[in-house]
């Protein structure tokens, strides 16, 4: 699967300086390290787009790239811990709290989650509030590559049972290698029949 266009259009830093375009959009988003860059430029085949989120200035907004003029992706900035008194909580940034549960043109959000942990609380948290908004999402689970099938699968599994604490009905996996270019054809048909209806 081969785009034709592949363009960034633009970043912005809060929900006003969203495009107001109609195009159907997608978006990631993931714990820094994650493999988020390099997920990108294997979707899309395209070296210089994640390096233009990674710009310094521009990590901490939502960028927007748009493929074939006919849909968007949205990289969106990571989430980390804030520390809150004694309680760390999820913290990403209110531009991302707005685009996620008010965009009207959102068709689907990618969450990336590392493969080779065990559930890490960061993303369980983030996982908990996304299950609040109306969007629908997926998980992605990265570098499957750095381990076994069977302590990938293990893992996925452990995550999802800590998921359904919050949400019973299990969400749509994948999972990815950009070292053996895994996922890629998966992802693709996905995002496909999601920006085609
Ligand atoms: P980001 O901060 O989420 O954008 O993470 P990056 O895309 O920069 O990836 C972080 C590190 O993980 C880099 O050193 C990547 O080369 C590495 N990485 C990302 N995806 C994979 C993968 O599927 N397999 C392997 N082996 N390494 C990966």
């Amino acid at each position: 699967m081969k785009f034709k266009s592949v363009r960034f259009a633009l970043s912005a830093k809060n929900a006003a300086a969203c495009p107001e375009w109609e195009l159907p959009e997608i978006a990631l988003i993931g714990r820094s390290n994650v493999g988020k860059s390099t997920l990108i430029n294997l979707l899309t085949s395209k070296e210089s787009l994640a390096k233009v989120s990674a710009t310094p200035g521009k990590t901490q907004l939502l960028n927007f790239f748009v493929i074939d003029e006919q849909w968007a992706l949205v990289d969106l900035p990571g989430y980390g811990f804030a520390k809150v008194a004694k309680n760390q909580k999820v913290d990403f940034n209110e531009a991302v709290g707005d685009y996620l549960s008010g965009r009207e043109n959102l068709m689907t959000v990618f969450v990336l989650i590392d493969s080779r942990l065990p559930p890490q609380r960061i993303d369980l948290d983030f996982l908990h509030w996304l299950s609040g908004c109306s969007v629908p999402f997926s998980l992605i689970f990265t570098k499957t590559d750095k381990q076994s099938t069977g302590k990938t699968k293990a893992n996925i599994e452990t995550f999802l049972q800590e998921m359904d604490a919050f949400m019973p009905d299990r969400p749509g996996v994948f999972t990815s290698s950009t070292k053996d270019r895994e996922g890629r054809m998966e992802v693709l048909r996905y995002i496909r029949a999601k920006v085609e209806t």
